[in-house]
């Protein structure tokens, strides 16, 4: 096929890509619609205008303006050579944004050899090129992210972090700017606050090299509210000098719940005291610490008397209501953060008393029985007494960093001198040591 057979006027109207005829003078002879399309111009504010008219500005691949010789138009009229593929951005007289154009061109010669017309042709390549903003992906994240160098000075932030600094009592939008974050922690650490602590040593190990993350949970409670925040340190990936992330985050609404479902899990349905589970947690922390303080622990188990009976006689539902108010007597009675009362199980409840000696802690189980004696819940089918009673097994020790009892044998003791109160008519307290 012959090229002079088609319609190079249709081919040139209809193809989907810009084509601007320019004169040797660079003047614009020809424009096809594409190429109107793209550069956001009409046929009249076209032709006639030349390469360095103002209607538009022509920019490097680093958004740099391009100097006049390294127009395609120039570069063709001065080597007498082809352009391919130069990209170029445009911004016109309608929008500042930059429209991205693939430049080709040519020079057409005449008889004599001399350039007659250049032939520009450019597709748009917008779409391949736009960048995300990711200075506006940043500000728009609740975490408050900021950079650091590797002295800790804060280089950059973002938006949420300006806006948490100013909140919580920040002069301005750009009091961040003198800050030095480790200074701020080390500071912190300094008066004796080991969450700073923490934080620094954890963002030393990143800087370090020794670790590639540190993430971290910590409480930072307001006059007005309880609040606990996370922040994590990364290295920034890039190749510039080093730089680290560091994000931070409101993460309050979490720890409540974890707060809220561990109270759950740790609280006896029925009485609203500590469980069993929260009671051996309780003790085996209480066991370590009279140990290292050597200090005595003591332990009280109470059982209720003839309950089955109870239970047989008046029902579940009014069992129930006695073990709650057993529950509620108990809790009166001990005050002390050292202490605790639980339900161990059933109708039996536990007593750990800190830094408390044997005869001290009898005292306590004596006062508490007389206390329950005295709430007087009538208890027709209880033997002697009439009403609900207890009995309760007392036992003590001062934990030795040599020896390796455990906090079990603190349990057996107090449950044999149970066993003991029992057999001897209950309603009675019994705290010997073998
Ligand atoms: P003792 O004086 O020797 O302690 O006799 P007791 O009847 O109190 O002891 P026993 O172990 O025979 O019975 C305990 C009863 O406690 C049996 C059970 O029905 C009752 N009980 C245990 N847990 C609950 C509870 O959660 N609610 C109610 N209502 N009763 C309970
Ligand atoms: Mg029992
Ligand atoms: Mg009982």
């Amino acid at each position: 096929m012959e090229f002079d057979e088609l319609d190079a006027h249709a081919l040139i109207t209809t193809l989907h890509a810009g084509v601007v005829v320019h004169n040797p003078d660079t003047s614009v002879a020809y424009a096809n619609p594409k190429a109107l399309e793209i550069l956001h111009l009409t046929e009249a504010q076209i032709l006639g205008r030349d390469a360095l008219d103002p209607l538009w500005q022509l920019l490097d691949g680093d958004k740099v303006p391009l100097s006049v010789e390294d127009y395609p138009v120039n570069r063709v009229l001065l080597t007498r050579n082809p352009v391919s593929n130069q990209e170029i951005g445009v911004i016109d007289g309608e929008t500042t944004a930059i429209t991205w154009v693939l430049v080709n061109a040519y020079p057409e010669l005449n008889r004599g050899g001399q350039i007659s017309k250049i032939v520009v042709t450019f597709i748009d390549i917008t779409a391949n090129k736009s960048e995300i903003p990711f200075e506006a992906s940043l500000n728009s994240l609740s975490q408050q992210i900021t950079v650091i160098d590797g002295t800790g000075l804060i280089q950059w932030v973002n938006d949420a972090w300006k806006g948490f600094s100013q909140e919580n009592g920040a002069p301005s939008d750009e009091a961040w700017l003198y800050a030095n974050y480790l200074s701020v922690c080390k500071a912190g650490s300094y008066v004796g606050d080991n969450d700073s602590s923490d934080a620094m040593s954890g963002i030393q190990s990143v800087m370090n090299g020794e670790a590639t993350e540190f993430y971290f949970e910590y409480p930072c409670h307001s006059p007005t509210e309880q609040r606990w925040f996370m922040m994590r340190i990364r290295p920034l990936e890039w190749n510039g000098p080093y730089h680290y992330v560091i994000s931070h985050e409101n993460i309050t609404e979490r720890k409540l719940a974890e707060i809220k479902l561990e109270e759950l899990a740790t609280t006896d349905g029925l009485t609203g005291i500590p469980n069993r589970r929260y009671f051996d947690d309780f003790l085996e922390k209480e066991w370590l610490r009279a140990r290292r303080l050597s200090q005595p622990v003591s332990l009280v188990l109470l059982d209720i008397d003839f309950f089955k009976p109870f239970n047989d006689n008046y029902g579940h539902v009014a069992g129930d209501k006695c073990l709650q108010q057993v529950g509620e007597a108990l809790k009166d009675i001990l005050h002390r953060p050292d202490d605790l009362v639980a339900r161990y199980g059933g109708e039996e409840f536990a007593i750990i008393l800190g830094n408390t000696d044997l005869e001290a802690a009898y005292q306590i189980a004596e006062k508490t029985r007389i206390s329950i004696q005295a709430l007087n819940i009538p208890h027709a089918y209880a033997k002697e007494a009439g009403c609900i009673t207890i009995s309760a097994g007392v036992s003590s020790i001062s934990p030795n960093r040599n020896s390796s009892k455990q906090p079990n044998t603190l349990l057996k003791a107090a449950d044999k001198n149970l066993y003991i109160a029992k057999e001897k008519g209950r309603n009675q307290v019994v705290a010997f040591t073998p």
